[in-house]
């Protein structure tokens, strides 16, 4: 009855080099406060911001990505408004025509049963990030780090599209995995780089929209799908007692999962937005308004940039199912993972292209299926867990893919069991040897030769009278016990799977 209606802001500082309008550096990590500045973004009288045109292609690229509509004409305008983290007195931004508008995102359906859902993207447009304040619980001042003041920040504004905190969530995550791959953002919401504010409101019975509450200072993508559903309640708890719903900004309390009033929204401020006179506008050759003539000079092409576009998380996911045939959770993996599954897809052309396969007179799809599925097995369970033990890209470890390859290879032919194979690569980790070497000098090659196994088995089956009537007498589980003792008898070297075999067929 009461149906919720969700819209998102997200901020994101840009990955560049520099800041938004001057030549401060824009890094992250800088520890110590009041590095990165200088007489521009410090608003000194006098000083003319420049435009940092590698921000403006990483919002495009962006847009791109998330289908907007990217603009043809558009200019900064300023924000006016006074607050210590703004050393100029206003912020540079954008108003009335945003870089991008109009795009979407598609919600991909997922393994526990959740929908695919459009979700619109209302416009997503360029401007500098304020100073960092840090209020001194014992003080009576605060400190000021203008590290951040003038980092290029964009905006990126839903419709309220969004039904509940799982799509919220799925959102997010889709917008930090292509902001990544783009290298436009790295998106890091512990780090400050990425901010969501979440509105939201309930329907009122008629149906009409109801009254929104915003929820700020959400430090993940789970506490922001946290607070939806937290919030979805605590509204329609309120609305079914009959009682109203103030219009505010709420805060979000991570250890108690609560919402929390900060303040009631104020009428809507005033901000005076007038076009920034210190910086020319910007025009974009979008592919779709006729070649201008006149007026300030086309520096960016929407086609440039969209042909130079790297391939989108939703474009490899597809790649992997159709060139692999993976399943969706270790598709979903490589695509989140990028280095991992970078690594697996140079193994799998190994795999693809090996003389040892030279043996199937014409490729096989269902063996190649297999192979593959066990070499994305090792590569996300044993490869991933040993490369972040130390802490390092799959690629930068000793194992290079070719000789992952091989032993995967191995491992399918049965040359190398299971165990012996945890043994090669952590050998192999550890020496970055090749598995052939180990496999010889650890002598860890798996007999399956049949002949070779017999008289174990025979030896077996004279030392465990006991197993062997039991097994006789119909109890099946006595197998294990007897196979047990044969890889025992031939230090493991056995393949338990030929032992079993003969076993079943000695005492039948
Ligand atoms: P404001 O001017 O208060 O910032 P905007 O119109 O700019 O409001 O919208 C801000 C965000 O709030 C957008 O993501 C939009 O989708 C969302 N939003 C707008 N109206 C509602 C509503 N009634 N309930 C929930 N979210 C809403
Ligand atoms: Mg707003």
């Amino acid at each position: 009855m009461y149906k919720p209606v969700i819209g998102l802001e997200v901020h994101a500082e840009l990955k560049t080099k520099t800041k938004m309008f001057c030549d401060s550096l824009n890094d992250p990590d800088e520890k110590h406060p009041n590095i990165n500045v200088c007489p521009i973004c410090m608003g000194h009288p006098g000083t003319l911001p420049v435009i940092n045109m590698a921000a403006i292609e990483k919002v495009i690229t962006a847009g791109l990505a998330l289908n907007c509509k990217i603009a043809e004409d558009t200019f900064f305008e300023r924000k006016n408004y006074f607050y210590p983290d703004l050393p100029k007195g206003y912020q540079i931004s954008q108003y009335q025509k945003p870089l991008c508008y109009e795009g979407y995102l598609n919600l991909q359906p997922t393994t526990n049963n959740s929908q695919s859902k459009k979700i619109r993207i209302t416009r997503i447009h360029l401007e500098e990030d304020a100073g960092r304040l840090y209020h001194l619980p014992d003080k009576n001042y605060s400190l000021v780090d203008y590290n951040r003041a003038g980092v290029p920040l964009m905006e990126l504004v839903t419709e309220p599209d969004f039904e509940n905190g799982d799509q919220v969530k799925r959102f997010a995550e889709e917008l930090q995995l292509i902001w990544r791959y783009l290298e436009v953002s790295d998106a890091n919401m512990e780090k400050g780089q990425m901010r969501i504010e979440v509105n939201i409101s309930l329907t009122n019975p008629d149906g009409s929209w109801g009254t929104k509450v915003e929820i700020k200072n959400i430090n993940s993508v789970k506490f922001a799908a946290d607070a939806v559903d937290y919030e979805i309640k605590r509204q329609r708890e309120l609305l079914e007692s009959g009682e109203k719903i103030k219009q505010e900004t709420r805060g979000w309390d991570e250890f108690k999962k609560q919402s929390f009033s900060q303040r009631s929204k104020e009428e809507a401020h005033d901000y005076r937005y007038f076009p920034e006179p210190d910086l020319p506008p910007i025009r974009i050759a979008n592919g779709r308004a006729s070649p201008a003539t006149g007026g300030p000079p086309t520096l960016f092409s929407a086609e440039k940039i969209r042909s130079e576009m790297p391939e989108l998380p939703q474009q490899r996911r597809e790649r992997f199912v159709r060139q692999y045939g993976l399943p969706g959770h270790d598709v979903e993996m490589f695509t989140v993972n990028k280095p991992l599954g970078d690594y697996f897809e140079h193994v799998a052309s190994e795999l693809l292209s090996f003389d040892r396969l030279d043996h199937l007179k014409k490729p096989d799809p269902e063996h190649q299926g297999r192979l593959l599925k066990l070499a994305s097995n090792y590569v996300i369970t044993e490869l991933k867990r040993m490369a972040d033990s130390v802490g390092a890209d799959p690629a930068d470890t000793k194992i290079s893919p070719e000789m992952f390859a091989d032993l995967v290879v191995r491992v399918f032919h049965s040359e190398v069991s299971s165990s012996g194979a945890q043994t090669v690569l952590k050998e192999m980790f550890a020496t970055g040897f090749s598995p052939g070497q180990i496999i010889k000098e650890k002598n860890l090659e798996q007999v399956s030769n049949v002949e070779d196994l017999n008289s174990a088995v025979a030896k077996v089956i004279t030392d465990n009278p006991k197993a062997v009537e039991d097994f006789k007498a119909g109890k099946e589980a006595s197998i294990r016990f007897l196979v047990g003792m044969a890889m025992r008898e031939t230090k493991g070297k056995a393949n338990p799977q030929v032992v079993e075999g003969i076993l079943k067929g000695m005492l039948k």
